[in-house]
């Protein structure tokens, strides 16, 4: 009886033990092809966090005042280091919390367009990046950052080297992950998606951050068109002064069937990608 017993023990361990091997670890995404994409609400700005893998990028860091906020987000989502940081363009609601990123995150590469400002945001951000020994790499039409053979991010702008408005320095960027894709346009005008039309830059993408905060200065019908995009995203901040988004932009969108998600409505907002098919999270 005592032998049965201690077989039975002896079993009932092995089981145990064969259970937790076969089970994946707990850890965040690691060998999984699920990307993560967060449209953070920072209120009236832009904060985007990207997660794959174990590689973290952020573009842009919204305005200062929710700097905390970012920062606890992004401790929140277990960001130990930002491998890539994109600042789009040096407006106050892009760059505005971006010299806390910087104090606050180890970064190991840092892209903005080729552009200065004489704001005190802008010399923080440079402060800060000078500080940590940080250099910037130029974000222009045809940088290519490769996470993986499945993955990776393009830089589709700035084309040229001058451009008369601040914003239209943004830079755009598409995030390719296998059968998917999202785009990324700061707060790039009309010029600039008829600049990436006429020069046949491939905008194609399956969701669009919609650019300057659903403004009409952005967002033409016949960039969306070439775009085609599934679902678009709004980052602006509730009851804003500038009445973004505007109701002409919201018209585009939904005269087009494109499924809309805003940050200042829906708060933070996770769009996943399993490498085939998007969806909300
Ligand atoms: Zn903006």
């Amino acid at each position: 009886m005592k032998i049965i017993k201690r077989l039975f023990h002896i079993m009932l361990c092995i089981l145990i033990m064969l259970q937790t091997s076969c089970y994946p670890s707990n850890k965040k995404n690691s060998n999984s092809q699920i990307l993560n994409v967060y449209f953070i609400n920072v209120g009236q700005g832009d904060s985007i966090l990207i997660q794959y893998k174990d590689i973290n990028m952020l573009i842009d860091a919204g305005p200062s005042y929710n700097s905390k906020k970012l920062v606890s987000f992004l401790k929140a989502h277990n960001v130990k280091k930002l491998d890539y940081v994109i600042a789009t363009h040096p407006h106050e609601d892009h760059i505005g919390s971006m010299d806390s990123i910087i104090k606050k995150f180890k970064i190991l590469k840092f892209y903005a367009p080729k552009v200065v400002t004489d704001t005190t945001t802008f010399k923080s951000m440079i402060t800060e990046l000078k500080k940590k020994n940080l250099k910037i790499n130029v974000a222009k039409h045809g940088v290519i950052i490769n996470f993986d053979n499945f993955t990776s991010l393009e830089f589709l702008s700035p084309i040229k080297d001058n451009y008369q408005n601040l914003n239209n320095y943004s830079t755009v960027v598409l995030l390719k992950h296998r059968d998917t894709s999202f785009l990324f346009t700061g707060d790039a005008e009309k010029l600039i998606e008829m600049e990436l039309l006429s020069n046949n830059v491939n905008v194609r993408a399956d969701v669009i951050k919609v650019s300057h905060h659903g403004s009409n200065t952005s967002t033409s019908g016949d960039f969306i068109d070439k775009v085609k995009a599934k679902f678009a995203v709004i980052s602006c901040g509730l009851g804003n002064d500038f009445g973004h988004p505007h109701e002409q932009v919201l018209k585009t969108l939904r005269s087009r069937d494109i499924i809309c998600y805003r940050t200042d409505t829906h708060g933070n907002l996770l769009l996943q990608s399993d490498g085939k098919n998007i969806s909300r999270r």
